[in-house]
């Protein structure tokens, strides 16, 4: 059967992870998380204390940045290096990565330099990419688009929840308050502002269970392929 290409948009976590890596699982496609590479990138910056408010500068260090996918032996469970070095986890608590990751993903420099690497990591289709312009900008011919909202509330406990069981000692607000900024900086930006890309499917998980929401995607998932294979 042909592989397709599934792009998962929406706001910060929403979910959209979730619900990829478990069609990834299911379809046995890879999985691509655009955040992380972002997150990366940022991480790197911080690290090597690049003043991100000057592209010019950052745009340099970007030749130094290698981001790779692997796979965490004793999890199973995908990681994401940079240079070679899991840093899977330091992406995900590093409050300052939190704090700068939109920032960071607003120039220009740095969407070419990932969204490049994106396309290459889809040239063969038989995957699954989360992001904010990944039906838009990364695979604006993908066979399924997705968009994924939730209310900012839910969003912020579920993403607290999962903070504390990285160990990470947060509050509700702080949380509440990352997720807000980001979604208005990545909504507002200029370069490929966090768009429903017009022939995307919207789905609210608010009141969703995880079952609920994989049911009713890969419903969508089958037809999709249903559909290519009488094209
Ligand atoms: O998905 P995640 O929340 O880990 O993404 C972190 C940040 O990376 C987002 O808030 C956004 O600023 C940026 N991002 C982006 N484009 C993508 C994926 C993430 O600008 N495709």
């Amino acid at each position: 059967m042909r592989k397709i290409i599934i792009a998962i948009d929406g706001y910060s976590s929403c979910g959209k992870s979730t619900i990829a890596k478990e069609l990834a699982k299911a379809l046995n496609y890879h999985y691509v998380d655009s955040g992380a590479m972002y997150r990366a990138v940022t991480l790197f910056l911080i690290q090597n204390h690049i003043d991100i408010y000057h592209p010019e500068l950052v745009q340099k260090a970007l030749k130094d940045i290698q981001i790779n996918f692997g796979v965490n032996e004793e999890t199973q469970t995908q990681i994401t290096l940079l240079n070679g070095e899991d840093v899977e986890n330091e992406i995900r608590v590093n409050s300052r990565v939190a704090s700068a990751v939109s920032e960071v993903s607003s120039i220009s420099e740095v969407r070419k330099f990932l969204v490049n690497q994106q396309q290459m990591l889809g040239a063969q289709k038989g995957i699954v990419m989360d992001g904010r312009d990944i039906g838009t900008v990364v695979f604006p011919t993908a066979e399924l688009k997705l968009f994924i909202t939730a209310e900012p509330k839910i969003r912020a406990q579920r993403r607290l929840d999962e903070l504390k069981s990285l160990g990470q000692n947060t509050t509700f607000e702080e949380v509440l308050a990352n997720l807000t900024k980001r979604d208005e900086m990545d909504s507002n930006r200029l370069d490929s502002p966090l768009l429903k890309a017009k022939d995307a499917i919207e789905i609210d998980n608010s009141n969703l269970s995880q079952d609920e929401q994989f049911a009713l995607i890969i419903d969508l998932v089958r037809k999709t392929k249903g559909q290519e294979q009488r094209n």
